[in-house]
């Protein structure tokens, strides 16, 4: 093979199969060809959208709809001015949708609550006037940590309601994590549970605020004045007389009206760090108008929502940026009844997720690629138990979905009929930025396609030339869009030199390898940082994962580089079978039957040097795989940072396999 002499990423990914949408669902599509041509003027196009999607209570100029003026930093509606939660809330009911139910919530044991439209706004109502009798105004932060329950989506709608900013925190996080998040916005009040439940046990929470709140080091006081408290497990906790306060025996003495006031459509909405996948998590600042019109528009015609009918379900939780935009600004400002579950896809049994699309009839479902391979490796008799008739719709977000899996999921949870739509975005992006749109795409298995209307995405070489068609390379947005970020929180040149100094300042670079077909679909190849160099050849982790995925045996995989003297660096590959073929072949046969595999299906340059059988990955909390740490463990070196990883145990579990 010859040579690579260029920057670019090897292209090694062929993968044929190709799914155009059926007349019928293309006859009812919410999503039409026209959006593409009307995108070709972003600015225009935006300023429709914001108009036609949201209440404003005072309209925007057409001339102030993007100011560009200080780039990086966009502002976007600006003399616009809106209330968020009026838009999720209010306006559906004045509308007369009011009996339409917002939420069907699922807890873990098995309890469940609903709320319509009318009874969620009321309820957002007496919170913001709670927070405002805390003393809670504009702009002051506002920490939610906890478990997925209706209160952190009132929580944060409340927040939104009186001009405040919520930083929601996953309620699995640390003491130590919760408070550096707490300390870097200086928050004034933490909302939290005495505990939730996950994996059929009840786990605290208020504890790890109590610690989370204790001075610090230096003796310096935590910024946070009060600590509300939803009863949920109803543990035993301490109290601090004068600062912690229970949710519902304050939420009983507040008024049940109250006047949504408009705020500045730049007026800061949320603060939401990273998932700390790379390194330290950033707290990502998002505002108000831009953001809502953009997870409103990508809401409504990546899902195909139809508000009268749908039942949407987003298995995201709170705490990650899908939390936040589709599953409570995306699909309430759209009108959509959606479902939250707050446990774990496997409690009590391993059918639970699909115990609840069966028990909601639930048509639109939006999970990651993590939990679809863990669904591929417990096996399909578990999904074939009930039934998921329902379900017209799938979605994928968060990783790179190999092909084998969005088949699978296409073909088990669709019933070989669903469209699958991968949307590729992140916590900076605030929504979706590129995905097929169902109904118009043809969808091609493993690729996020096409940017979504009204947003501008290139593939360039390290010296900002774009790519040729099949030539792997970095991942560039060349226009601003209404939902990017506004900033990181506290630390405006971190911003600038983490995302907009590659390639100058009007161009975010996203940190992500990416290739375009000679259709113009776009793949995603993995983190930039996670390429390796193999004989002079770039390599991309997700190609060679998805090529390891497509024997019948594995159902993840993760490959990192790892120092090789011939080679420069060496595909080091940690796997995990299916269930069914757990005892199939003994791990060395394995091993050599999937170098052969990965060599066939990509060629040699790709074959790993070492292919290992594991039964758990290190995965963030919100399920990404962290190569970073593999690659510690395959260069035998001390493991990094794990703080942001769900289940630390994983790592001593891999370094033993390796012995
Ligand atoms: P950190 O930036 O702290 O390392 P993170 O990047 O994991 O954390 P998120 O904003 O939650 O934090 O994740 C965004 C990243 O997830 C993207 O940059 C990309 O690497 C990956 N990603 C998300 N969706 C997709 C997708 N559909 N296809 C491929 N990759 C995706
Ligand atoms: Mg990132």
């Amino acid at each position: 093979m010859a040579e690579n002499s260029s920057d670019n990423i090897d292209n090694l990914m062929h993968e044929a199969r190709r799914f155009p949408p059926s007349e019928t669902f293309a006859a009812g599509a919410v999503a039409t060809r026209e959006l593409y041509e009307q995108g070709e003027h972003p600015v225009e196009f935006w300023a429709a959208q914001a108009r036609e999607l949201l209440h404003w209570h005072k309209p925007f100029t057409p001339e102030r709809t993007l100011d560009w003026s200080e780039p990086p930093f966009a502002k976007w509606f600006d003399d616009g001015e809106l209330n968020v939660a009026y838009n999720c809330l209010d306006r559906h009911v004045l509308a007369g949708n009011g009996d339409r139910v917002a939420l069907h919530w699922e807890g873990e044991p098995g309890d469940s609550r609903s709320f319509t439209y009318a009874e969620l706004t009321t309820e957002v109502k007496k919170a913001a006037n709670l927070l405002t009798a805390l003393g809670v105004k504009q702009g002051d932060r506002v920490a939610i940590y906890l478990p997925l329950i209706p209160e952190a989506v009132i929580s944060m709608l409340a927040v939104a309601r009186i001009g405040a900013v919520h930083s929601v925190v996953f309620g699995g996080f640390s003491a130590e994590s919760l408070r550096s998040r707490i300390d870097d916005a200086s928050a004034v009040l933490v909302i939290t549970a005495d505990g939730g439940y996950r994996k059929g046990k009840a786990f605290p929470l208020k504890p790890t605020v109590d610690k989370a709140l204790e001075p610090n080091g230096d003796g310096e006081e935590s910024t946070v004045r009060n600590v509300l408290v939803v009863q949920r497990t109803e543990g035993d906790v301490d109290w601090h007389a004068g600062r912690d306060l229970w949710w519902h025996d304050e939420i009983a003495q507040v008024d049940t009206e109250h006047v949504a006031r408009a705020f500045p459509a730049e007026n800061p909405l949320f603060i939401l760090y990273t998932s700390g996948t790379t390194g330290k998590p950033k707290g990502i600042l998002h505002t108000s108008g831009g953001y809502l019109t953009q997870v409103a528009f990508t809401h409504k015609a990546v899902f195909d929502l139809k508000p009268e009918e749908d039942v949407y379900w987003s298995t995201a939780d709170v705490g990650w940026i899908t939390g936040h935009s589709y599953v409570v600004y995306g699909p309430l400002a759209n009108g959509a009844t959606e479902v939250i579950y707050e446990g774990t896809p496997d409690t009590p049994h391993p059918g639970r997720w699909w115990e609840i699309v069966q028990k909601y009839r639930v048509s639109i479902l939006y999970a990651a690629p993590t939990a679809i391979r863990t669904f591929m490796k417990l096996g399909r008799q578990i999904p074939k138990e009930f039934d998921l008739s329902s379900l017209r719709l799938l979605g994928s977000v968060g990783e790179p979905i190999n092909p084998e899996a969005w088949v699978w999921y296409r073909d088990v949870i669709g019933g070989g009929t669903t469209p699958v739509v991968d949307t590729w975005w992140q916590t900076e992006t605030g929504a979706i930025m590129i995905s097929a749109l169902p109904g118009v795409t043809t969808l091609k298995p493993g690729s996020a396609q096409v940017p979504i209307p009204g947003i501008a995405i290139d593939v360039v070489d390290d010296r900002f030339r774009s790519t040729e068609a099949d030539q792997g390379g970095l991942l560039v947005i060349t226009h601003p869009w209404p939902s990017m970020a506004r900033g990181i929180w506290g630390d405006p040149d971190r911003f600038v030199e983490t995302y907009w100094s590659k390639f100058g300042p009007t161009t975010y670079f996203a940190g992500d390898g990416a290739r375009r077909d000679k259709d113009g679909d776009i793949w995603l190849l993995g983190r930039v940082d996670d390429v390796m160099n193999v004989s002079g050849h770039r390599l991309s982790t997700a190609e060679i994962e998805s090529a390891l995925v497509s024997h019948p045996m594995v159902a993840e995989a993760a490959v990192v580089g790892a120092a090789d003297e011939t080679t420069g660096q060496a595909v080091v590959a940690f796997v995990i079978t299916r269930a069914s073929q757990a005892d199939a072949a003994a791990a060395d046969d394995a091993s050599a039957v999937l170098r052969a595999h990965v060599a066939e299906q990509i060629g040699a340059i790709a074959r790993p040097r070492e292919v290992h059988i594991v039964t758990e990955l290190p995965k963030t909390r919100s399920g990404k795989i962290m190569r970073r740490l593999l690659r510690d463990v395959a260069e035998g070196r001390e493991i990094g940072d794990t703080t942001t990883l769900a289940d630390t145990m994983v790592m001593s579990v891999i370094s033993n396999t390796l012995k």
